[in-house]
């Protein structure tokens, strides 16, 4: 016979976080709670894992195994972004360790692993079908590429590579940043001063003050090296720091008997471990391997993708930088081409995006944005009260399906800065539901948005309005999501695909009709002028061959150190490096010029964007590609709404994501839709 329950202690104070709840108790959460919550739900896991071991159906298991820990863990992150304090913070890197531990050990966990193939074999799993027999292949897959097939030497070299790789990347990653605060330069002539903004000038002065020194102190933060670049009309300062960037982290950047931070033989060891390591799984290359689980599958789909667009961009690449040349009437040096290129954007364009603020107050940009979703994808958007937050700022909205009125989920919005708040724009989920079962999902946006200032509204740049249109986006991905395995739910997809469901709003930001529907000016209500409008546009395309350019030059630099770089042909990889970029480069590059040593994105991580800086372009093709449907059939089209909704935005990771694009457009992406919005089209 069960005990019965105790009589109600109220002294006894239920730990908010062990259980997962709809209606979050932000307000009784406290840093307190972390520890023990964690370290209980840690516990249940490791319980979970070896029931899931002896399951009958381990993979179904697997699936929720850690529900209850990611619920508590997201909640907790969560806090940490947006109204941290020391002891939450503190909590927060006392359990992190420990939590990132569990979760990166379960792929490399035999009797899992055994496990797993013993369901594999069996006739249910060998029937399984949709997204369960797709999670089933993955998990499969996932656990191959973490070395559960090799024997025994395999598995110890594949785990020292593993070791080498994380202690060599972080040393790069160590010496980008020191010599990035090693270079200094302290002007003490304010002539030289000529051309910068006010904002950089008294930048510069605090950064001088800051160390006790006169004059202004410049730095090869971006800040204040873009702000140079950009303005300051002394060329040979600029090239100074020009030359300055492009060594760091190369022997020419040590003082002698300074300390070492050369990241070119970090660079040779990291290409030849990741070529190792790809090998031992059995992949011809690193591309191959970290591609293998991404929209691309390969490194030579990659590089296919980038050399149609490197061929498509190139022309009109040539003619903008014989319009610069003869814009400047001179001969351009890497350090001159920002520099004039402001100057050109001035004279041809004379737009300050300043202008628009007034007609993108934040409460009418968020309704209207709530009213187009609403009918284009059939769902209804409504604020929630009386629920708990962690801030008075926040709001709870609730979607509904407009036809079925069936709850799909709610979130939370956090739009305006604070000192407990961490900088940037973000989407996160705190709860995935289960579609089948009627669980709704949760999930939460926030932003650094200008607040409002001196009576008036919020009023937002361009670039902040599409913030908030790209957050929701994700957002939709999670909320909107019907897939049955809760692995493969909402924004859970491969790394090339993710933006799509969030650049693809962007656009809305662009199409005068969307415009005319939540742009309206403050005070008086009018619609942005069309003369504005049309600057606004003409802006955008200013010199995209460049930029597109300039993207594809690292994706082409990447891919090639991934997939054919051989030391043997090529010993000095910083001069090889060189010589693809060259091709990318509006300016010839000089003999020392060393990006790469200072290419974070690609070394300070075991993988990062390791073999993947091309899906910047690739996300970008698919989501102006995608939107050519509603270009065409109407940016408020219930029918392509509903489509893209039912074949894209609800299907999460259910399908692989090619397919599921193929369903949505009839076809594959075609990169035209980016150059033809680029203005890069003949
Ligand atoms: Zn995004």
């Amino acid at each position: 016979m069960r005990e019965p329950l105790p009589l109600v202690n109220l002294k006894t104070r239920m730990n908010p976080l062990l259980e997962i709840s709809f209606r979050v108790p932000f307000d009784k959460i406290q840093a307190s709670d972390v520890e023990p919550a964690i370290d209980a739900l840690l516990a249940a896991a490791h319980q979970r894992l070896d029931e899931t071991i002896v399951s009958a159906r381990p993979l179904h298991a697997l699936d929720t195994m850690t529900e209850n820990l990611d619920y508590a863990m997201s909640v907790v992150r969560h806090l940490e972004s947006v109204a941290t304090t020391p002891e939450l913070r503190a909590a927060f890197n006392a359990v992190q360790p420990k939590v990132s531990m569990f979760y990166s050990s379960l792929p490399l966990n035999e009797e899992l692993w055994k496990a797993m193939q013993r369901y594999a074999a069996t006739e249910e799993a060998r029937a399984l079908a949709g997204a369960m027999r797709r999670y089933l292949t993955k998990t499969m897959d996932a656990f191959k590429r973490a070395g559960a097939e090799l024997d025994p030497p395999g598995k110890t070299r594949l785990k020292e590579i593993d070791v080498l790789l994380a202690e060599i990347t972080t040393k790069f990653s160590e010496n980008v940043l020191d010599s990035t605060n090693a270079w200094d330069l302290v002007l003490t002539d304010e002539s030289r001063l000529a051309g910068l903004p006010p904002s950089a000038i008294s930048a510069a002065r605090a950064a001088a003050e800051a160390k006790g020194r006169e004059g202004w102190r410049f730095t090869l933060q971006a800040p204040s090296y873009m702000a140079v670049m950009t303005y300051l009309d002394d060329a040979r300062i600029r090239e100074q720091m020009w030359r300055a960037y492009n060594t760091r982290a190369t022997a020419a950047s040590h003082t002698a008997g300074g300390p070492d931070r050369n990241n070119q033989p970090l660079i040779v060891r990291i290409l030849e471990l990741r070529n190792e390591k790809a090998k031992l799984l059995g992949f011809r290359n690193f591309a191959d391997l970290v591609l293998d689980d991404r929209m691309a599958h390969t490194g030579d789909r990659a590089l296919q993708f980038i050399e149609d667009l490197r061929v498509k961009t190139d022309q009109r690449f040539r003619e903008e930088n014989q319009e610069l040349a003869a814009f400047a009437g001179q001969e351009l040096n890497p350090w001159d081409i920002a520099y004039w290129a402001e100057k050109q954007r001035a004279a041809l364009y004379d737009f300050d995006e300043e202008a628009l603020r007034p007609y993108f107050p934040l409460e009418r940009v968020v309704e209207g944005m709530f009213q187009i979703f609403g009918r284009v994808l059939g769902i209804s958007v409504t604020e929630e009260s009386g629920i708990p937050v962690w801030d008075p700022e926040v709001r709870r909205y609730a979607i509904h399906d407009r036809e079925s009125k069936k709850f799909l989920g709610s979130f939370y919005a956090d739009w305006y800065p604070r000192e407990n708040k961490r900088g940037g724009a973000w989407m996160d989920a705190l709860i995935t539901g289960d579609p089948a079962g009627h669980e709704p999902h949760l999930g939460l946006i926030c932003g650094n948005l200008t607040p409002p200032l001196d009576g008036k509204p919020a009023l937002l740049t361009h670039r902040e309005v599409e913030t908030i249109f790209h957050e929701f986006g994700h957002l939709l991905h999670h909320l909107l999501s019907s897939v049955e395995v809760r692995t493969l739910s909402g924004t859970s997809v491969a790394w090339d695909f993710v933006e799509l469901p969030s650049q693809i709003m962007e656009n809305w930001c662009w199409e005068r009709e969307s415009l005319d529907l939540f742009a309206r000016h403050f005070e008086t209500g009018e619609p942005i002028p069309d003369e504005l409008y049309q600057k606004m546009k003409r802006a955008k395309t200013f010199r995209a061959a460049n930029a597109q350019m300039r993207q594809l030059g690292f994706a082409f630099v990447d891919l090639a150190l991934h997939r054919e770089w051989d030391r043997s042909k090529d010993p000095d990889v910083v001069a090889y490096s060189r010589r693809i970029l060259q091709k990318f480069s509006p300016a010839t590059l000089p003999d020392d010029h060393a990006m790469i040593a200072g290419f974070t994105h690609l070394f300070a991580s075991p993988v990062g964007y390791g073999a993947g800086y091309y899906s910047y372009k690739w996300a970008e093709v698919l989501d102006a590609d995608a939107f050519t449907r509603f270009r065409k059939e109407g940016v408020f089209s219930e029918t392509v709404g509903r489509d893209y909704r039912e074949k894209i935005l609800s299907r999460g990771d259910s399908e692989d994501p090619a397919v599921l694009y193929r369903e949505f457009m009839g076809r594959d992406p075609d990169p035209d839709a980016l150059l033809e919005r680029a203005g890069l089209l003949k």
